[in-house]
């Protein structure tokens, strides 16, 4: 078979799934994708699009038959129905023995446990009557409690004040089963992506730095490399790709880590995607992340991940207060600046902090990078459109 004309099917047709179809056409290759909404990012760009559930097996399998290959952009699928696939000989990358294991916070942090990946400490919990026994034993000033299962974006989510908990002056937020960790007093928080192919070649893309909105938590600046020296460079690199070979895993893994005020590196949880922070790749590096995975899904040899600039990316977020048909502002002042790469994900609605497109940015210097994003942050907005 000409590999070129593989056929990928993804679960997913967001803005990631749209992104690697662009950055793969061309390669030439054929993408089906799945997806709920007849409106999502991929599609009109896919070459088949099938209505339908991520968590619905009968869909998953009505792609699956037309596809050489699977992969996914979202975490939020039919684990079960993959894995069952996977028994079948369907070839699926990343494999959903991973995504089952990260699909679950609590799995995840005790695999880091196991395979001596550093993270924070951690307590699991099966309901709200073990949390105050939990947080005592845990001994910190500041706990974070994360749903296990169904989280995003921040969403089943609490940083919480560990005496405020024990003596009942703050309700326990959530009553399912939940990690509860100790909050690390980060000074950055940094990622790293990982690609790692069916020989156990791995490359990695250098870390970035991200800056969160602390209400909706989201990252809206990222910039690449991480303005942190190169000891801690290094350091974030080789925890990522130790992660990744501890998975013994095939595919993209987005690495997201802590760095602490003393100066080491934590691993939060890992995406086995593309990842939101790698999206200035496409720009920024020789390979970008989308084609990283087209590479590892067509079976040809990874591509390097060298940075040509200093780079950053400010994500488009939906405003506050509508939801509905939209336009940009100032995207003609905006296009005029060199250096600048604005995507537009073209969903058929805006909703406060969905994410409707992103403007990458290079400079010869990170500090230049800065100055052009926060122009771009306070000029270019969205609005309600006609
Ligand atoms: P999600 O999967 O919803 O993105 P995360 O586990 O990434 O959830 O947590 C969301 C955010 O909460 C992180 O990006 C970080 O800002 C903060 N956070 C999570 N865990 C910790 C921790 N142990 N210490 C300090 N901050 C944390």
């Amino acid at each position: 078979m000409n590999v070129l004309r593989k056929r990928i099917g993804v679960l997913g047709g967001g803005q990631l799934g749209r992104m690697l179809i662009e950055e793969s056409m061309r390669l030439n290759l054929h993408f089906n994708i799945l997806d709920a909404d007849l409106n999502c990012s991929c599609s009109t760009l896919a070459n088949h699009f099938i209505h339908g559930k991520l968590t619905d097996e009968a869909k998953i399998r009505e792609l699956a038959a037309i596809s050489d290959v699977l992969t996914y952009e979202i975490e939020h699928v039919n684990t079960e129905a993959l894995l069952l696939l996977e028994k079948e000989g369907m070839q699926i990358i990343p494999s959903p023995r991973i995504l089952q294991l990260i699909q679950d916070k609590g799995l995840q942090k005790q695999f880091f446990k196991e395979n001596k990946i550093p993270g924070s400490k951690f307590i699991l919990v099966e309901h709200a009557g073990e949390w105050k026994t939990a947080i005592k034993n845990l001994g910190s000033k500041q706990v974070v409690a994360k749903t296990r299962i169904g989280g995003y974006d921040g969403k089943g989510v609490a940083i919480l004040n560990s005496e405020a908990i024990i003596n009942g002056t703050v309700k326990i937020p959530f009553d399912v089963p939940c990690v509860l960790e100790e909050f690390i007093v980060c000074s950055k928080e940094l990622a790293v992506i990982v690609a790692r192919d069916d020989k156990g070649n791995t490359v990695s893309y250098p870390a970035i730095e991200m800056e969160f909105d602390p209400e909706a938590n989201l990252v809206t600046v990222l910039l690449s490399p991480a303005r942190v020296g190169s000891i801690i460079e290094e350091q974030a690199e080789e925890t990522a790709r130790n992660v990744v070979d501890a998975f013994n895993g095939i595919g993209l893994f987005a690495v997201e880590l802590f760095l602490d005020e003393t100066g080491s590196v934590f691993v939060n949880e890992v995406a086995p995607r593309p990842h939101n922070s790698g999206h200035h790749t496409i720009e920024a590096c020789y390979t970008s992340q989308y084609e990283q995975l087209a590479r590892i899904l067509l079976g040809l040899p990874l591509g390097s991940t060298e940075q040509v600039q200093a780079a950053g990316m400010v994500n488009l977020l939906g405003p506050e207060g509508f939801s509905g048909s939209y336009q940009f502002e100032n995207l003609d002042r905006i296009s005029k600046i060199p250096g600048v790469f604005i995507h537009l994900y073209a969903k058929a609605e805006s909703r406060p902090m969905r994410k409707m497109g992103h403007v990458s940015i290079l400079a010869p210097t990170i500090d230049e990078v800065v100055e052009k994003a926060n122009y771009i942050r306070q000029h270019l907005r969205i609005v309600r459109g006609n």
